[in-house]
C-alpha cells in the first residue's frame, strides 16, 4: 500500500530505523484562511459531536449563564461585578473598590497575566478553547444558529455559492436578524458590567433622547459584536488577539496542546476494508480538517491558528472508532510525549511561573486583608492662609474626603491627635458624619491650634478618623501659622 503523504523530499531512515519524512512546510507561509492571492477563505466548519464537544457545551452553558446573570446578582445589596470606569467605581465579588485601590487592580492584572502565561506554558491555548468568550460565542452560539438555519457545512457552502433566490434570501435574512438580536443581548450585558443593571434598565425603558450617551453605547456595542461574530469571526483569534500572538514564545516541547500523533498516524493512507494495514493509523479522511473552525490541518503540527477547540479530536476519535483503532490519534499531548514518549513533566519554566504567580497572589491577599475600611484624604484648602481668632489661637481650613469601603454605613468622627491642645471640627451643621456603605463623603474641616503649639510657618498636625469610637485611619498635614 502506497503512503499518501504531503512529502517534499524522499523519506529517510532515522537512527532508530524508522522512516522519517521531510514535510512540506509551505503552509506556514500564510495563515490558513487566506488563499495564494491573500483573499479571505470563508471557513465552513463541519458540525462535530463527541465527548469533548459535549463537555465543552456543558462548560459553555455554565459560563454563559454566569456572564449573563452576574450583572443582576447582588451581594449585600452590592453588584457582584461592576466596572464603572465612567464614575470610577468598581465592585468585585460585591466588594467596593475605588481609584485609590487601583494598585490592587494592577497587581491583580499582573497576577492574571502570569497565571495565564503559566497555564499556557503547561497547557497551551486551553483557555481559548474552553473559556474565552470569543470562542464560546462563536462556536457554541453563533455557529450553532448557522447550523440550525443554513444546515451543516456542505449545505452552507451550497447556499453561499447559489444566486440570491428566495431560499438564500430568507435564510440569510433570518440568520442575520438572529445574529443582530443576540449581539444586542451581548452588547447590553457588557454595558451592564460598566454602568450597572439598574441604569441599563432605565435606558432600555425610556426614550433614547433621555439617555443619548447610553443609547449610543448600546448601538456601538451591538454593532461591534454583530460584525465580530458575523464577519470577522475566527480572524479575531488568528490576527487580532494579542494572547494568540504570544503562543510562539510561551509554548515549548513540554506544553500540552491539541496534537496529532504523527508517530502513530504516519505514513498516512486510504483505509480499505478487509485489507491488512501496513500504513499508519491516519486514513487521510480529512475529517479533522473539515471540522476545524480556523481552517487548518492539525496534522501539519502546532500552528498559531489553532485555538485548541478539540473539534478535530472528536472528529478523529469517531473515525478511529469506526475503523477499529484506539482513540487519541489527535489528542492533548506534548511534543515530547509524541516524539520521545515522555510523560508530562513540570518543567523549570513552569516552576518559575508558578513561583511568580504564588508570590503575586500572596501579595494581593495580604494587601486585600490589610486594606483599610475607610480611606481618608485631607488637604489644605488651596489658596487659603491662616486666620487669627479672638482668643489668640490660629485656624486653618482643609478639605476632607472619606470613602467607606465596607458594606455597612459608618458613623465617623474626626479628632485632632497631634499636637494636643488644639481641635479639629467639620464646618457642617450636622457634626455627626455618616458615610453610607460603598459611598464617599466630602466636606470642609477647620483645625484650630493655640499659639504656643505652633512651631512657625509649618506645623505638622495629625487628624484621627474614628469609626464607631475606634481609631480607623489617620492623616498628617501641614498647618500654616505665623513666622515665629
Ligand atoms: S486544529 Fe483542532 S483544536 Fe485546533 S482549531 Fe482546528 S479543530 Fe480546533
Ligand atoms: S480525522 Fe484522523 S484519520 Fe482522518 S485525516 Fe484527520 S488525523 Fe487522519
Amino acid at each position: 500500500m502506497e503512503p499518501d503523504l504531503p512529502v517534499k523530499a524522499p523519506a529517510y531512515v532515522r537512527a532508530d530505523g524508522t522512516l522519517g519524512y521531510d514535510m512540506d512546510e509551505s503552509f506556514r507561509d500564510s495563515i490558513g484562511t487566506l488563499d495564494e492571492k491573500g483573499k479571505r477563505k470563508w471557513v465552513f466548519a463541519k458540525k462535530t459531536k463527541g465527548r469533548f464537544t459535549t463537555l465543552r457545551t456543558l462548560v459553555s452553558i455554565v459560563l454563559l449563564g454566569f456572564l449573563f446573570a452576574a450583572p443582576l446578582v447582588r451581594i449585600n445589596g452590592n453588584p457582584l461585578l461592576l466596572f464603572n470606569i465612567l464614575e470610577r467605581k468598581f465592585y468585585i465579588l460585591g466588594q467596593p473598590f475605588w481609584p485609590q485601590d487601583f494598585y490592587l487592580v494592577v497587581l491583580g492584572f499582573i497576577a492574571s497575566l502570569a497565571a495565564l502565561a503559566l497555564f499556557t506554558v503547561a497547557f497551551g491555548r486551553i483557555f481559548c478553547g474552553w473559556i474565552c468568550p470569543q470562542t464560546i460565542f462563536m462556536e457554541m452560539v453563533f455557529r450553532r444558529i448557522e447550523y440550525w438555519i443554513e444546515g451543516d457545512a456542505p449545505a452552507q457552502k451550497r447556499l453561499s455559492a447559489q444566486s440570491w433566490n428566495l431560499e438564500k434570501t430568507w435564510k440569510r435574512s433570518l440568520k442575520h436578524l438572529v445574529f443582530w438580536g443576540i449581539s444586542f443581548l451581548i452588547g447590553n450585558t457588557f454595558l451592564a458590567y460598566i454602568i450597572g443593571s439598574e441604569q441599563l434598565f432605565e435606558i432600555i425603558t425610556s426614550s433614547p433622547a433621555d439617555h443619548i450617551e447610553g443609547f449610543i453605547g448600546m448601538v456601538v456595542f451591538t454593532t461591534a459584536f454583530y460584525l465580530v461574530f458575523s464577519q470577522f469571526r475566527e480572524q479575531v483569534c488568528i490576527v487580532a488577539c494579542p494572547y494568540g500572538r504570544l503562543q510562539g514564545v510561551l509554548l515549548d516541547n513540554n506544553s500540552v496542546v491539541v496534537a496529532y500523533d504523527y508517530s502513530r498516524g504516519e505514513p498516512r493512507g486510504k483505509f480499505r476494508k478487509g485489507e491488512e494495514r501496513t500504513l499508519g493509523d491516519c486514513i487521510n479522511c480529512y475529517q479533522c480538517v473539515q471540522v476545524c473552525p480556523t481552517g487548518i490541518d492539525i496534522r501539519n503540527g502546532t500552528q498559531l491558528e489553532c485555538v485548541n477547540c478539540t473539534a478535530c479530536i472528536d472528529a478523529c476519535d469517531d473515525i478511529m472508532t469506526r475503523i477499529g483503532k484506539p482513540r487519541g490519534l489527535i489528542r492533548y499531548a506534548s511534543q515530547n510525549e509524541i516524539a520521545l514518549k515522555q510523560p508530562f513533566r513540570f518543567s523549570g519554566r513552569m516552576k518559575g511561573y508558578a513561583v511568580v504567580v504564588a508570590l503575586l497572589l500572596g501579595l494581593i491577599l495580604t494587601l486585600l486583608f490589610t486594606r483599610k475600611d475607610v480611606e481618608t484624604t485631607v488637604l489644605r484648602m488651596p489658596g487659603s492662609t491662616y486666620q487669627e481668632l479672638k482668643d489668640g489661637s490660629y485656624a486653618n481650613i482643609y478639605k476632607y474626603q472619606l470613602i467607606n469601603k465596607t458594606n455597612r454605613d459608618m458613623a465617623i468622627e474626626l479628632h485632632l491627635l497631634e499636637p494636643t491642645g488644639g481641635k479639629a471640627e467639620v464646618t457642617r451643621a450636622d457634626k455627626h458624619l455618616v458615610v453610607p456603605r460603598g459611598a464617599m463623603l466630602a466636606g470642609q474641616l477647620v483645625v484650630t491650634l493655640p499659639y504656643d503649639r505652633i512651631k512657625g510657618l509649618k506645623t505638622e498636625v495629625t487628624i484621627g478618623v474614628y469609626v464607631n469610637g475606634a481609631l480607623a485611619d489617620q492623616q498628617t498635614v501641614n498647618f500654616l501659622g505665623p513666622i515665629k
